[in-house]
């Protein structure tokens, strides 16, 4: 390894936390490299123009932020030039199987509860521009981290080789764990990583598009609590701009469900939506359906196989820097705030990127 090689840094998974240490990393002078193995940025974060580029996005995957709470997003939003917007949620709500029929009932909304302007996408936009150029390499999944002389090596899947001095792992614990051959990890963490659930991976999400919000006009929310289904809630999605308005639920079919028949689930989503909000909502523009537990660089088979839960706030382990202190660990689900959480990504990639540069100086 040469001494370029040494004090570079290499962090694998470009998601909100990768992205975060990596501008952090680079804004401090650091020599940063990015490899990510899907052939686009973001992660979980996927915002996408159902109707064309003219438009503003919808949200695929998360949708909401709470900066009235979350410090850690609020600072990050003023410090990008991001701009937000309440979340839609004024009038009564729609109670779906809990009767004969779907009947209104006001349910009331989340203080604080926000959604950003061009979607969560806005943010990692934001970052990826305050990179250097060419930081960022796509479609190079590693399958192998191992020690060197002076550093660390990753392998990829395709058997290509990066070295650098420090690695900063920024893809899901148990991605890492049935993906990634680290030898030399201790047990400890490794079973904390096993355990660790990522947040949503199994989730399936829903965006339909139509011409106009026209529930709101009845004085409808577009917020469905369901126990029928298949989506288990519906709220409104319309983009700030409001030049086509949107809804968006999660699915609550288990993926083998989803898997089995997804035009089935489509035809069972159209007709709850127009049950719901009637003839008028029988035929949307567009029927988006994200089915991240079909996501292998975010959804291992534990994720899979086991229920879902939010994770807790894991032990400074998850925090630490490991062989040798060569190898950190940062996506949200590391986090000590709101793990799990955009404000956890954030947060995660703050608190690697610092501890790997005070290791540096120490
Ligand atoms: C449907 C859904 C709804 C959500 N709703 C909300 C919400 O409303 N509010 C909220 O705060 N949070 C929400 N979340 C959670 C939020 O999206 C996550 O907390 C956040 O995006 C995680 O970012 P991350 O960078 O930590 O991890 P990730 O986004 O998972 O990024 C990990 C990256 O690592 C890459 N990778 C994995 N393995 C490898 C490998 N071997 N080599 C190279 N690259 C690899 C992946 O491709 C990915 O890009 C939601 C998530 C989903 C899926």
């Amino acid at each position: 390894m040469t001494g370029a090689e040494e004090t570079e840094i290499l962090v694998i998974g470009a998601g909100l936390a990768g992205l975060t240490a990596a501008y952090i990393l680079q804004q401090a002078g650091h020599h940063v490299r990015v490899l990510e193995g899907a052939a686009r940025i973001g992660g979980r974060i996927h915002s996408a123009c159902p109707l064309g580029d003219a438009h503003e996005r919808v949200d695929l995957g998360p949708t909401w932020v709470w900066p009235k709470w979350q410090p850690v997003v609020a600072k990050w939003l003023e410090d990008l030039s991001v701009p937000q917007f309440d979340q839609y949620d004024q009038g009564d709500g729609i109670l779906d199987g809990y009767g004969p029929t779907p009947y209104r009932q006001f349910l009331p909304g989340q203080d604080g509860i926000s959604r950003i302007r061009g979607g969560p996408s806005s943010i990692i936009d934001a970052l990826f521009l305050r990179l250097a150029p060419d930081t960022v390499v796509l479609k190079t999944k590693v399958a192998a981290i191992e020690p060197t002389a002076t550093g660390l090596q990753a392998t990829t899947a395709e058997g290509r080789t990066y070295t650098a001095g420090r690695i900063i792992l920024a893809a899901p614990l148990r991605v890492i764990t049935e993906q990634i051959d680290i030898p030399g990890l201790p047990k400890d963490l490794l079973h904390c990583m096993q355990t660790t659930p990522t947040w949503m991976a199994q989730q399936a999400k829903v965006v339909a598009s139509f011409k106009a919000p026209f529930w709101r006009g009845t004085g409808l929310s577009g917020r469905v609590a369901s126990r029928q289904g298949p989506l288990v809630e519906i709220h409104d999605h319309t983009p700030a701009d409001a030049t086509f308005a949107a809804l968006f639920g999660f699915v609550g079919w288990p993926p083998v469900a989803r898997a089995s028949d997804p035009d089935g689930l489509k035809t069972a989503i159209r007709d709850q939506i127009s049950r719901c909000f009637g003839e008028e909502a029988e035929r949307p523009e567009n029927l988006l359906v994200q089915d991240w537990s079909t996501e292998r660089l975010i959804c291992s088979t534990a994720d899979l196989m086991g229920p879902p839960a939010h994770p807790d706030v894991g032990p400074d382990l998850l925090r630490h820097g490991h062989l040798g202190g060569r190898l950190w660990l940062a996506v949200s689900e590391t986090a000590d705030v709101s793990p799990g959480l955009i404000e956890g990504a954030l947060n995660a990639g703050e608190t690697a990127a610092e501890r790997l540069r005070s290791s540096l100086s120490a």
